[in-house]
């Protein structure tokens, strides 16, 4: 098998050892917000390696932190998966293995591996030393195993209060590496579990649980961010010294980051709580959830985790980047429609009374989509961006004297306008050119401009949101978010589109001709368009 990052060129010479048979991956969110992009591109390495291998990749809910994980999240990431049309092998929770964990806990105090110390969170960090200085051994690290013991079982039991007393493992406190100077492995919380209950008093840390809930399900690979890294020793320590059976293997791989996104479940939730946005779901999220309100394709996310790749370097992504895959999947799978944003009503006043059928392409990108019939009448409304009324040089759009093309039906001619008292445009009186009609044009009249437009006479009134980006500013490092929110990130506008728009399905996504992907919904009864993504591609691939 062809190895396209690093981390298959690793699986690739384990399996050719026989160091591994079957490629096990799992991932592993916390359930304490919603998913995002960023999960996605984990999402994509995780399940996509296991296919690729033709191995498995489990659902793992790494919920070692009680006070702020829900079920809720828990529902939320499942129904994410399945959009992106994930199929996990097994779920399991960390809280499952509680157990086991508590009972590696003890062996290593058996051992002579781990201690129970008093000193408090406070003391612990301020004897932890520095990336120079070794830290300073703790006084309770000579307990006896017997001590340890009882303690240890005081702990589990509710005998202390919460900080009272941690278990620490007994590694080496002059380790260069921090996380390797007898890190705490368990503490002492009360509080009330979203799956234990309040069976626990006690909950293990992720450092010390994280490996073991991997080596109980099997897995081969254990793959997480790159801030990991310096974990890692620690991560095979445990594995090392817990006697578990089954010996994972934990890889780092670089976050995503995306420029003008907000990527951290714990600001999207601040954005959430401060009403900054409507839910988890707001279209402008760049949560799973917020995407697929939004009218994302999963096809296009996927595709975008695809050519993002797999590195060891952490780097920012053009978020134009991303939008190049919404767009390029559209233009393929949306069907053309027609709506005007801010209308301006032409009359036509050589065209005959009654309205007449013309042939609109579905998509010209899609053969096999053909055609379907929308009417023209005396009466049209056209976009007030098309016309002008003093227009700049070279301007192929509609002005005074001046022809344009309608899509899909006749070339016009703007004879007069009619201004209100402000100045404004109340309406336009065209004629049109019989002979022009579209695929049939005999006119001779060749015309640079083609608009779209919606006849009067059927058109449905329509509300057209458009959306910004949630952040001000590009660059993503600068953490502190609040002041680059973007408090005018949506538009809202008063259109008139075809009726097809208000009678086909919600949550169907088009392309509105020369205006952009918008997908369909119904509010209390009223056409909704909603942008998923503006027509111009942003994205300049680098030569
Ligand atoms: P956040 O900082 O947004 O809370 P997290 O890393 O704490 O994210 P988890 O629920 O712990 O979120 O993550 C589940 C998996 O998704 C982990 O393997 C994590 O490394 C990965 N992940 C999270 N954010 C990103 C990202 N931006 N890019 C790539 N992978 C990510
Ligand atoms: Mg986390």
């Amino acid at each position: 098998m062809e190895a396209k990052n690093f981390i298959e060129e690793i699986i690739n010479g384990e399996l050719e050892s026989g160091k591994v048979t079957t490629v096990h991956t799992r991932f592993p969110p916390e359930p304490n917000g919603y998913l995002h992009i960023g999960h996605a591109k984990s999402l994509c390495l995780n399940f996509g390696t296991a296919q690729k291998y033709n191995g498995l990749c489990n659902l793992f809910f790494d919920d070692t932190n009680p006070s702020k994980e829900k079920t809720e999240y828990v529902e939320a990431i499942k129904a994410d998966i399945e959009w992106l049309g994930f199929k996990w092998y097994e779920i399991h929770y960390a809280s499952d293995f509680f157990d086991v964990i508590y009972e590696k806990a003890v062996k290593l105090i058996k051992d002579g591996k781990a201690f129970v110390c008093d000193l408090s969170a406070e003391e612990i960090s301020k004897t932890r030393g520095t990336l120079t200085e070794p830290g300073i051994e703790s006084p309770y690290r000579n307990r006896t195993i017997e001590e340890n013991l009882e303690l240890f079982e005081g702990m589990r039991a509710g005998r202390f209060a919460d900080g009272e007393k941690v278990l620490r493992a007994k590694i080496d406190m002059a380790s260069p590496n921090i996380n390797m100077r007898d890190p705490v492995i368990y503490r002492v919380l009360r509080a009330t579990h979203h799956r234990t209950g309040d069976k626990w008093c006690i909950y293990p840390m992720y450092d010390f649980a994280h490996p073991i809930c991997d080596s109980m399900q099997g897995v081969t690979h254990s793959l997480c961010t790159l801030e990991f890294e310096d974990h890692r020793p620690l991560y095979n320590w445990v594995v090392e010294n817990t006697g578990v059976e089954h010996k994972p293997r934990q890889i780092e791989f670089a976050r995503l980051n995306i420029t003008n996104t907000v990527m951290s479940k714990r600001y999207l939730k601040k954005l959430v709580e401060d009403h900054a946005v409507t839910g988890w779901d707001d279209p402008r999220m760049p949560t799973l959830t917020g995407l697929r309100a939004r009218g994302v394709p999963a096809e296009a996310l996927k595709n975008f985790c695809e050519a993002i790749g797999v590195c060891k370097a952490n780097s920012e992504i053009e978020v134009t980047y991303f939008e190049h895959f919404i767009r390029d999947y559209l233009n393929l799978h949306a069907e053309r429609a027609m709506a005007v944003f801010e209308p301006i009503k032409v009359t036509i006043t050589n065209f005959p009374e009654n309205s007449e059928q013309e042939d609109f392409e579905i998509n010209p990108n899609d053969e096999t989509a053909g055609t379907r019939k929308i009417t023209v009448s005396k009466h049209i409304y056209i976009d007030s961006e098309d016309f002008a009324l003093v227009p700049p040089p070279k301007y192929f759009r509609l002005k005074k004297d001046g022809y344009v093309r309608l899509k899909n039906a006749y070339i016009i001619k703007c004879d007069d306008v009619k201004l209100r008292e402000d100045g404004s445009v109340e309406e336009l009186f065209c004629s049109y050119v019989p002979e022009s009609r579209s695929g049939n044009d005999t006119s001779g009249i060749k015309v640079k401009g083609v608009i779209h437009w919606v006849d009067a006479d059927t058109a449905v009134d329509c509300e057209i949101r458009k959306y910004d980006y949630l952040l001000k500013d590009a660059a993503y490092p600068g953490q502190d978010f609040s002041e680059r929110m973007n408090y005018d990130s949506v538009h809202v506008f008063r259109g008139k589109a075809e009726p097809y728009l208000a009678e086909v399905k919600d949550g169907t996504t088009f392309q509105l001709m020369r205006k952009g992907y918008y997908k369909k919904i119904t509010e209390g009864g009223k056409l909704v368009l909603s942008e998923v993504v503006s027509l111009k591609d942003g994205y300049k691939p680098q030569k």
